[in-house]
């Protein structure tokens, strides 16, 4: 199933379900008890937003070997995980826009994992009873800034570097789906899931060690190899194959 968060002219911001090109409202908990009412609102009538509103976005840096490769750091022995505030959340076409402080944004396609049960020192074998679902996100990062700074939190921190949606796919097999980012229509980055040097299990059994995990909460599984830049006037598209597409455009401050 496919679940969105979506508003129209009258209508506040809801959380829905999709069925084909028709949206049905969700009555009650998305993560606890909820009823499914009839799919009959065409989706072009609505705005679909962000698919959720994490309490917290965790990021696992350096998960494909050959994008630590690309920018000379080591594959990490246990997972490298840093967080963005959820201030940083945009809509699916919502615009990136670029920061003045920096010269260097770039993208970063990634799987996200959207967390659907509470839990703390979850066990990697039990992490699927954790996960509601998956979706698709893009890790904006401004390098400079990530490079000067000890710390990644402003690099990775500015208000729209966390696009991701459209939906929420409770279905989706993580294992070796291909992932793709665009820009203006040329390839980027493109490979398989499988290629992930710490698996979905590993990753929430680790976040899970150190915090509470929440429902909604989103774990950015880490980036491929092929990162660049973005500039003024691009539109930058991640692919997930089986999942969707996140497309959003870029603009100056
Ligand atoms: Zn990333």
């Amino acid at each position: 199933m496919r679940f969105v968060r979506y508003q129209t002219k009258e209508k506040a911001p809801h959380y829905g379900w999709l069925l084909e090109d028709k949206i049905g409202d969700i009555e009650g908990d998305l993560f606890g008890e909820f009823r499914r009412l009839d799919a009959t609102l065409p989706r072009e009538e609505a705005t679909l937003l962000a698919p959720c509103e994490p309490s917290k976005i965790i990021c696992v840096g350096r998960n494909y070997a050959a994008h630590a490769k690309e920018h000379n750091a080591e594959v990490p022995e246990i997972p490298l995980i840093f967080l963005k505030p959820p201030s940083t959340i945009i809509n699916p076409n919502d615009p990136i826009i670029l920061p003045p402080q920096s010269e260097q944004v770039e993208h970063e396609g990634e799987l996200v994992v959207v967390i659907g049960k509470r839990g703390r020192n979850i066990l990697a074998e039990d992490a699927k009873e954790h996960i509601l679902g998956y979706t698709i996100g893009n890790d904006v990062t401004a390098r400079d800034l990530q490079r000067a700074d000890r710390l990644w939190t402003r690099g990775k921190g500015f208000d729209t570097f966390a696009p991701f949606g459209p939906w929420i796919d409770t279905d989706f097999d993580p294992s070796d789906a291909v992932l793709t980012c665009r820009v203006n229509g040329q390839m980027r980055q493109m490979a398989s899931t499988r290629d992930m040097v710490f698996s979905v299990g590993t990753i929430i059994a680790f976040i899970s060690s150190v915090m509470t995990l929440e429902p909604g909460d989103l774990i950015f599984t880490g980036t491929p190899a092929g990162v660049g830049p973005l500039t003024a006037g691009d539109e930058v598209t991640v692919d997930i194959e089986g999942l969707g597409v996140l497309k959003n455009p870029v603009k100056e401050a």
